[in-house]
């Protein structure tokens, strides 16, 4: 392939990949969103492949194929519940290779390169070895936060401020080290500075308390879209310059909106600075909480004029949206007014929730956004909580002292009855008890969501089949 026809497909591509973003920004265009993303990344590949610069096809095969099919098969076998998981973990992957391009081509730089053109590319290459760094170890302890593995509370070092400082200080007087060394010397402080920023990546994401990773895996995205573009400056390759910076800058938008969502500062996102510092609060909440059975909450519903239904983390994991869905239309059949209200953090991935219920084909215009919902709680009949816990809980405004303390979240208490369908009384993500549940207004529905929802969809179903008989009846006696 010639040179001119590469550039016009990565021009395509790039467009492509625009277009991609603009369709991913609404649920209705989302669908054709990914196929764009899915084209331009097809002509990407191919039209690389392809480029005069490729020549060892049985290299680039060994990877490649092998890379497609594991991609595949983890993508397929993933289940929804663990899809904030491997994104942490393919940014994490960004960031790895923007490292390892790093070193190969600092090992094996391109011989044109001379005068300000040599330095500059030792500079991209420093750098791009730096974000990628922080972007891999940082998505690993991400990773292992949303899996468990690693404890979703802050992890606060003493002195952490300074360490991170001071690794910060040590990664700069590398940097001027490296630059001034001859080239073979360079190895050395390139190989102290990864571990630094390694380190670095893990002091920073660890003192990160839960209810903040939304932000820490959309800036951990945003990272390695910049760690890529750093690898295209390094490759000389304007397409990956190009979509390292659509994705880092991207990643950057979402990041400064889940910050606005959450009332938390960017400036201290993006040092890394935020998290439970001087927490004093209460893991636990006193109190009695009102069970209530299936039957009850049906007849909650039946007498309802207004319901609204608020979804979190455990509807994902019961499964319950198609059983919601239809107790959803049943009463909208019955006249009753029912909406969703949508927190901007509920699951464990920004737009969690509208995935959901846009799969079990609930319509657009009934799922509200938290801002949209909040002031109609007062004269909203009954409230559904279905697996939401952290974005329900009034601790974060009615306690200065919770880690939650000023995150905006869905004022649910404020309805004439809550219902909350979850197993326990046991805390959310964040790891902080909710108030909610002891509240006058609030009852437990306790045990599975999918199966409690299924139980109330099918008491549901039988009394509007009951009442629509009884109609029946009432007609032929006229
Ligand atoms: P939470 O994680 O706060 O709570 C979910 C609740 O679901 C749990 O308390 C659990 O209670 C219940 N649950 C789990 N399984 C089931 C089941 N099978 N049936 C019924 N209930 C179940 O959920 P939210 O959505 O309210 O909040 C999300 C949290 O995750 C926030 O803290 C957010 O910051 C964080 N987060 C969000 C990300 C995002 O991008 N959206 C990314 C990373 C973190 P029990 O065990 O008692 O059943």
């Amino acid at each position: 392939m010639s040179n001119n026809l590469l550039t016009v497909a990565y021009i395509a591509a790039s467009i492509l990949f625009i277009l991609s973003l603009g369709g991913l920004s609404n649920p209705e265009t989302a669908r054709r969103g990914n196929l764009y993303g899915i084209a331009g990344m097809v002509v990407a590949l191919g039209a690389t492949a392809l480029s005069p610069q490729v020549t060892g096809y049985g290299v680039l095969a060994v990877s490649v194929i092998p890379a497609i099919w594991i991609g595949g098969l983890i993508a397929t076998r993933a289940a929804m519940t663990s899809m904030p998981q491997l994104v942490g973990l393919l940014n994490g992957f960004g960031g790895l290779a923007a490292v390892l391009v790093g070193y190969a081509s600092y090992l094996n730089p391109d011989a044109s390169l001379v005068g300000i053109d040599f330095t500059i590319h030792k500079v991209e290459v420093f750098v791009g070895v730096f974000i990628g760094s922080i972007t891999f170890i940082g998505s690993l302890i991400a990773c292992g936060k949303l899996q468990g593995i690693v404890s979703s509370k802050a992890v606060l070092l003493p002195g952490r401020h300074l360490l991170n400082i001071g690794m910060l200080a040590a990664v700069i007087g590398l940097g001027y080290y490296y630059m001034t060394v001859g080239e073979a010397a360079g190895l050395l402080p390139l190989g102290i500075m990864t571990a630094i920023a390694s380190m670095l990546g893990i002091t920073l994401v660890i003192a990160i308390g839960g209810a903040d990773m939304p932000v820490v895996i959309s800036i951990l995205n945003s990272y390695s879209g910049w760690g890529a573009a750093a690898a295209g400056f390094m490759l000389n390759n304007d397409l990956l310059i190009i979509t390292g910076a659509l994705v880092g800058s991207s990643g950057l938008i979402l990041s400064y909106i889940m910050c606005q969502a959450m009332n938390r500062s960017f400036a201290n996102v993006l040092l890394g600075g935020f998290g439970n510092t001087n927490y004093q609060g209460s893991t636990t909440t006193e109190g009695e909480a009102t069970p209530v059975s299936v039957e009850e909450t049906v007849d909650l519903l039946k007498d309802a004029a207004s319901v609204v239904i608020v979804p979190g983390y455990g509807m994902a994991v019961a499964q319950a949206q198609h059983a919601v869905a239809e107790i959803t239309q049943l009463l909208r059949d019955r006249g009753t007014q029912v909406r969703f209200g949508i927190h901007p953090v509920a699951g464990r991935l920004p737009g969690h929730m509208n995935v959901l219920l846009a799969e079990a084909n609930v319509p657009y215009d009934i799922v509200l956004e938290m801002d949209e919902i909040n002031d109609d709680f007062p004269s909203t009949d009954v409230v559904l909580v279905i697996g939401a816990n952290d974005t329900v809980n009034p601790s974060a405004l009615e306690d200065p002292n919770s880690p939650m303390a000023g995150m905006p979240v869905l004022e649910v208490w404020k309805s004439q009855a809550v219902v909350v369908l979850k197993r326990s009384l046991s805390a959310g993500y964040a790891g902080v008890a909710n108030p909610l549940f002891y509240k006058e207004n609030t009852s437990m529905l306790f045990g599975d969501a999918r199966a409690n929802v299924t139980a109330i969809l099918s008491q549901l179903t039988q009394s509007s089949t009951a009442s629509k008989s009884q109609e029946a009846v009432l007609a032929t006696s006229r």
